[in-house]
């Protein structure tokens, strides 16, 4: 129960980390009524790794809680305003439903587990092939990079033969994008569309000589 009506001074609940988790945290608790305290070892709200977001609002994860945690976000950013309860006085970032799509890889059991888990909780998705891919997403480069490599390699950015064949679309995706942030230019694909290549990235044979240490083929 609260504690802190009559202490102004005194706070119920102090909360270590002030990114967008230890910040959800407080928003909820205090309309529950509690007094609360972030606390960061950082200079402002949002420096850790908050601040490195790509701001991709995405309805795949590898587990079924992690996932069904996702689609309640999903929500939350597409009705921010209301999350917040607040006015928005032109401040408030921005959510642009543009859909993600994510690769199937043979590591990632050609998304086995992730559509498992988009059935079971009833979120839609479309299988695409490699010219779907490129027909919807002109300039998208499905050769596949793998292993990676450091910048300083003489075949960084190298592709390394084979290509990946597919991808798994799900509508229910977005980016946020703060108000005050300037729009991206047109014609930007992958970012236009928000997709988002896993770093994971493998192919199927055509042609390699050796086979990339993550590939089965
Ligand atoms: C490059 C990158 C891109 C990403 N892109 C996306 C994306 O597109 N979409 C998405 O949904 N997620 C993305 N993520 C993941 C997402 O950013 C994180 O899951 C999320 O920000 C984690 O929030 P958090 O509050 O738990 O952590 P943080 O934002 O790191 O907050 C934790 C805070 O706790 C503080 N802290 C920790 N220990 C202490 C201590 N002992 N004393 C005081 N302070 C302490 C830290 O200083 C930090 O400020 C990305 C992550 C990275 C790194």
């Amino acid at each position: 129960m609260p504690t802190s009506n009559e202490t102004p001074n005194r706070h119920d609940v102090i909360i270590i980390g002030a990114g967008i988790i230890g910040c959800a945290i407080a928003l909820s608790m205090t309309r529950k009524g509690y007094k609360t305290l972030n606390v960061d070892a950082l200079p402002a709200a949002g420096y850790g790794s908050t601040s490195s977001s790509a701001a991709v609002i995405r309805t795949y994860y590898s587990t079924r809680d992690g996932t069904a945690m996702a689609l309640e976000g999903y929500h939350d950013w597409k009705n921010w305003q209301a999350y917040l309860e607040t006015e928005d006085a032109g401040e408030l970032a921005h959510f642009i439903e543009t859909g993600t799509l994510v690769m199937k890889t043979a590591s990632d059991n050609y998304q086995k587990h992730v559509l498992e888990h988009a059935d079971a909780l009833g979120i839609p998705y479309e299988h695409w092939s490699a010219d779907r891919i490129t027909q919807e997403l002109p300039g998208y480069n499905l050769d596949c990079f793998a292993p990676a490599k450091t910048m300083d390699d003489d075949d960084f950015g190298m592709p390394t033969g084979g290509a990946l064949q597919g991808g798994v679309f799900f509508p229910a995706g977005a980016t946020s994008r703060s108000a005050n942030r300037r729009p991206q230019p047109e014609g930007c694909g992958s970012q236009a569309w928000g997709a988002v290549p896993l770093q994971d990235q493998d192919c199927q044979d055509s042609g390699r000589e050796q086979p990339c240490h993550r590939c089965s083929h």
